[in-house]
């Protein structure tokens, strides 16, 4: 095992992709790992595959870092989910107050898929785009979630096991920004073309921040962050 090995939960969207470029600029060894849970937005998974033939033609020396990508199969999650990020339902509000885009424990079950996977491959962190700033109201991506879940892993696994979250405290503008220090213009170009944020899965509609329907709230929080960034640069 390498001191400084990571796998970096991919879903093809913005977040994880500047995560990736950070957990390259840093670790020594990479794999990356997405989740098929049925999202309405599965065209990201078509746009991670592709985010990666680029970046590793785009990036050399990240390419020597890189090693698998592990794509797990979670339906079982879709099935007990009812939600508007896994059924054809109108995005908005639950009574809860949290937005109907909200899937109760993924995070929990993604981070305990991947830290089997870390497990077994020897890697030794787990690095998420989760962030408590911009977020929608995501219990399950605050940084006390977060704690709870290394030590359970932790504890469970008898290894450490942090999980390690670049963009916590980071706006969207922020986080364009930090694309940009990572990789330049040419990382700032791979994410925009080819990273995938819309809810509704749209890919239809080109605006300067990328693809999407420009109204969803996911679409709504890249756009304001992208034009702030290029407001401040
Ligand atoms: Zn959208």
């Amino acid at each position: 095992m390498t001191t400084t090995s990571a796998l970096v939960l991919f879903s093809g969207g913005q977040d994880s992709a500047v995560c990736l470029a950070w957990a390259l600029s840093r670790y020594e060894r990479v794999e990356t790992i997405g989740f098929d849970y049925r999202q309405r937005h599965r065209v990201e998974l078509d746009c991670r595959k592709v985010f990666l033939v680029k970046l590793r033609e785009t990036f050399p020396h990240w390419a020597a870092k890189l090693g698998e990508d592990h794509l797990l199969d979670l339906g079982v999650l879709g099935e007990v989910s009812d939600t508007a990020l896994t059924r054809e339902q109108e995005i908005g509000f639950a009574e809860s107050g949290l937005p109907s885009t909200f899937v109760p424990g993924r995070n929990l079950v993604f981070l305990t898929f991947a830290g089997a996977v870390a497990y077994r491959r020897g890697l030794n962190a787990l690095v998420g785009g989760m962030c408590e700033t911009d977020f929608s109201g995501y219990p399950d991506c605050r940084r006390a979630t977060m704690d709870a879940v290394q030590k359970s892993l932790s504890l469970g696994m008898d290894r450490d096991m942090p999980v390690e979250t670049p963009l916590m405290y980071l706006d969207k503008a922020q986080t364009w920004s930090l694309s940009e220090e990572l990789g330049g213009k040419a990382l700032v170009d791979l994410i925009v073309e080819e990273t995938h944020t819309c809810y509704l899965g749209d890919r239809t509609q080109r605006h300067a921040w990328g693809y999407g329907c420009g109204t969803c709230p996911a679409c709504d929080l890249r756009a304001k962050g992208y034009a702030k960034w290029r407001g401040a640069a």
